[in-house]
């Protein structure tokens, strides 16, 4: 069977930056299940479907014409054709990414999507509920977590060395407001699975998570 190492957890951890140094120095495929979500919203702004509107946004979901090409060792997200690739990394995208993925038809549209991810020989899987629905039987699921204060600072510096100007408070703001929506929902809340280990990042540099998280992978 495939090996899964499923890491879960709230935006804004380190999750994408840790999952595709794991997958890339382990040499396993990747998903980005959070990409899917903000690339259905990103699809039901663009047909001027209401992010409300279930079945039709679910359509979408099943429908979704996506690529992730890697131009020049720079990977790139290809919506219907077009390059959508920081278009969908906005704050605002990331908020319609979490309306839609609070609808159960749109998270059942993507299930056997994510599950076609995991191909030889192995896969990280990034996202919310890997570990609890996704990948319910990977053998090492973390949970990478970090306060809200320390997710707000990497964002704000982030943002900062892209020359983006940002307001810290509104960013925890922002932050908080999205971890509500994803504890809260009553569809696949954001939670650790009952086998997950938990890693606090707030104190780690992104080298040390890496590190310990291969420690993990060879017990
Ligand atoms: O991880 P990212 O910030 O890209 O995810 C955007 C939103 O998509 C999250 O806030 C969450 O609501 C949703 N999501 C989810 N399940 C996943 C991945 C993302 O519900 N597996």
């Amino acid at each position: 069977r495939t090996p899964v190492l499923t890491i879960d957890g709230p935006g804004g951890a380190g999750k994408g930056t840790i999952s595709s140094l794991i997958a890339e120095r382990l040499g396993w495929h990747l998903l980005d299940s959070g990409a899917l979500y903000r690339l259905t919203a990103q699809a039901a702004v663009k047909h001027g479907v209401a992010l409300d509107d279930e079945t039709r946004v679910a359509a979408l979901a099943k429908s979704l014409d996506v690529a992730f090409p890697v131009e020049r060792g720079v990977p790139q997200t290809l919506l219907e054709g077009e390059e959508v690739t920081r278009l969908i990394r906005t704050e605002a995208a990331g908020e319609r990414a979490s309306q839609v993925a609070a609808l159960t038809l749109v998270r059942d549209a993507l299930l056997s999507r994510q599950r076609d991810f995991c191909r030889a020989p192995g896969l990280v899987a990034d996202g919310r509920d890997m570990g609890t629905v996704v990948f319910p039987e990977a053998p090492l699921k973390i949970f990478l977590t970090a306060s809200a204060e320390e997710r707000a600072r990497r964002r704000y510096q982030q943002l900062r060395e892209n020359g983006v100007d940002a307001s810290l408070s509104s960013l925890l703001q922002e932050i908080q407001a999205r971890d509500a929506r994803d504890t809260q929902r009553s569809v696949a809340p954001l939670k650790p699975a009952d086998d997950a280990i938990t890693l606090d990042t707030t104190r780690l540099s992104i080298p040390e998570v890496v590190d310990r998280l291969t420690e993990l992978l060879v017990q």
